[in-house]
């Protein structure tokens, strides 16, 4: 798996942990991390287009979350609504490297 943490505009050397894990299978991943170095929340989403033809497709997200977001999504006893990822800035990384995105898919591509 691709750790981008160098691309993070998070801290110098940010630390990744896993913290609420909403989905979690061999193609999709939704997964609300945090940094253990400075505080910030992280949205992580992955992705895997399988391709029958050549290699898979893999891309993966991250966008940057307040206080008040995580502490939504973490106390949702469901899959709790994410809309409004779409709207926040977010990095995007695929074969192509690594870029700045306006949002995130806010749906699971391969259904629930
Ligand atoms: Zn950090």
């Amino acid at each position: 798996m691709i750790e981008p943490k160098d691309d993070l505009d998070c801290c110098q050397t940010p630390k990744l942990a896993d913290v609420l894990t909403i989905r979690d299978t061999t193609y999709e991943s939704e997964i609300l991390r945090r940094c253990e170095e400075c505080g910030k929340w992280w949205f992580y989403r992955f992705l895997e287009f399988v391709s029958f033809d050549g290699p898979d497709d893999i891309t993966q997200w991250y966008t940057s979350l307040t206080d008040e977001e995580a502490i939504i999504i973490k106390q949702a006893k469901e899959r709790p609504d994410l809309s409004f990822l779409g709207e926040k800035d977010s990095f995007m990384i695929d074969n192509q490297g690594v870029r700045k995105v306006k949002g995130q898919p806010t749906y699971l591509y391969y259904g629930s």
